[in-house]
């Protein structure tokens, strides 16, 4: 593999798991899984659109013909997720795209998921960060209930219904080697906040599905499985997961008390937006980050502004 030591941006992860940097916004904010097993591989998240060529690369690096990817595990149908699936399908003459029920019809007309995404950034941005996205072909799409398995090589991945950070996201479970895929369901945890105290990790509440209760819920879940590592789409593996999920549920319930308190106020954005920066710049104080406000705020504010307008959302609904 000494392709993999010369590309940076891809990081040999053990059991077969690759971590591709997908190039989303920034370095290391959104990642792809390449998961080989024997002559067999599947790619988890492919990142949008423009990052479809960087992964047919990333396969190349790893020696993987195209004619070998069999599954695409698309955790749930956000772009910076799925939003290059249909140009991967183009490419990959054997795959078949791997979907929630209920986030399967979205990519098969993305219609919907487009006008919505195009309401979160606006049309300018819309287009520079997702490019065009292109239909699944319906035969190609293969959708999973909870506890469905499938198996790849001589691995087998079980899937479930992860409700909270949207209804149609599920995680895939690695059973025989302990890694959870969480896609977004496990928050957000980027390598430039890990400190002596290890990794940091904060929910996110993107627009338009956030569910306080059932993120718990799905949170407890993937616990019962006794994960050795979770693989995050933002960014990449992480261990230490007791206490990363502890971190989670505090981080879950302050969200949740800041959207309540700022629930009546005609500032409510900002107001949830400010409150949600300073939690966060006091956690990572608490961590150790020694980073400087310009750092912090290049690192967060893409996250603080969405999960202030996915708590906007919720905040309707409750
Ligand atoms: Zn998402």
């Amino acid at each position: 593999m000494t392709g993999v030591d010369r590309d940076p941006n891809i990081v040999d992860a053990g059991h077969g798991i690759h971590v591709v940097d997908t190039g989303y916004m920034r370095p290391r904010l959104a990642a792809s899984h390449i998961v080989i097993d024997g002559d067999r591989a599947a790619i988890v998240d492919t990142g949008a659109a423009p990052a479809a060529p960087h992964i047919l690369a990333a396969l190349g690096t790893l020696g993987i013909a195209r004619g070998e990817v069999e599954y695409l595990l698309l955790t749930h149908v956000h772009l910076d997720h799925a939003g290059g699936a249909g140009q991967l399908m183009a490419a990959l003459p054997n795959a078949r795209a791997v979907l929630h029920p209920r986030g399967a019809p979205h990519l098969v007309d993305p219609t919907k998921l487009i006008a919505g995404s195009i309401q979160v950034y606006g049309e300018q941005k819309f287009r520079e960060l997702y490019g065009e996205i292109l239909p699944l072909p319906a035969d190609r799409v293969l959708t999973v209930q909870d506890k469905e398995r499938i198996r790849l090589g001589r691995r087998t991945f079980e899937f479930l219904d992860t409700p909270g950070h949207a209804r149609h996201h599920y995680c895939a479970v690695d059973l025989d080697h302990r890694v959870i895929f969480s896609g977004d369901t496990f928050g957000v945890s980027y390598r430039e906040f890990d400190t002596a105290a290890g990794p940091f990790v904060f929910p996110t509440t993107t627009p338009v599905q956030f569910d306080p209760q059932a993120l718990h819920a799905s949170i407890d879940r993937l616990l019962t499985y006794r994960p050795e590592r979770i693989a995050l789409t933002h960014y990449g593996p992480v261990g230490d997961i007791e206490r990363l999920a502890a971190d989670l549920h505090e981080c879950i319930d302050e969200f949740v008390r800041i959207a309540r308190r700022h629930a009546a106020d005609p500032q409510r954005p900002a107001r949830i937006a400010a409150d949600m920066y300073r939690f966060l710049d006091e956690r990572l104080d608490q961590h150790g980050f020694a980073g400087d406000d310009a750092r912090r705020h290049e690192l967060l504010d893409s996250d603080v502004d969405l999960n202030t307008q996915g708590l906007d959302v919720w905040l309707r609904k409750v």
